[in-house]
């Protein structure tokens, strides 16, 4: 998107060359992108209509009505379909209203600022993609962000996985299985 300009301006001036027809101007002058243009042919570079808004766009150096800037230069934003013509968040592959791309978990906090997490095609902050997402120790139930322990058909955390007798963290790879509760080989025998 290049710069918005709203320094148009109309002016009675005369021996003024048209930059589209090339005639002198000898009545209304359209000022804007440092030419002079006849009203009438201050046009859209797309749709070649007469551009009567104060406030027009640039494209390549030639005026674009609002219009058509609109439907050609804009892109649409992901969540509520809208242009956007402020700043665009680029994620997952479209584009987002600053305020458009939030946590799709429970705190709709917007994650423009913040590292984020996709799933199936949707964001979450940290927090809600870990309660929601995250694997959880078989003990604690608390998500395991980190060198899980897989053991006994789950995943622990390492200071949860412990022996039922002693309690200690067990840190072998070897420990016995009683009644589904692991023991640590110093308790074993
Ligand atoms: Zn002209
Ligand atoms: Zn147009
Ligand atoms: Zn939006
Ligand atoms: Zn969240
Ligand atoms: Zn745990
Ligand atoms: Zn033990």
């Amino acid at each position: 998107m290049e710069s918005k300009s709203n320094d148009k301006a109309v002016e009675e001036q005369e021996h003024y060359q048209c930059h589209k027809c090339k005639e002198m101007i000898t009545k209304r002058v359209v000022c804007a992108l440092g030419k002079r243009w006849h009203p009438e042919h201050f046009l859209c570079r797309d749709c070649d209509k007469q551009i009567k808004d104060d406030i027009f766009n640039i494209q390549e150096g030639e005026p674009v009505c609002s219009e058509c800037f609109l439907e050609r230069y804009t892109s649409t934003c992901a969540a509520c379909k809208e242009p956007i013509l402020d700043r665009t968040i680029r994620a997952m592959g479209t584009n987002w209203h600053e305020n458009c791309f939030v946590c799709d978990g429970a705190c709709k906090q917007p994650l423009k600022d913040c590292a984020f997490f996709e799933r199936d095609g949707k964001a979450y902050c940290k927090q809600d993609y870990e309660d929601m997402f995250a694997v959880r120790c078989a003990k604690c139930e608390k998500p395991i962000t980190e060198n899980a322990i897989v053991a006994m058909n789950a995943k622990w955390h390492s200071d949860c996985f412990c022996c039922n007798r002693c309690e200690n963290p067990i840190t072998t790879k070897t420990f016995t299985i009683e009644g589904d509760k692991p023991i640590c080989p110093a308790c074993t025998c």
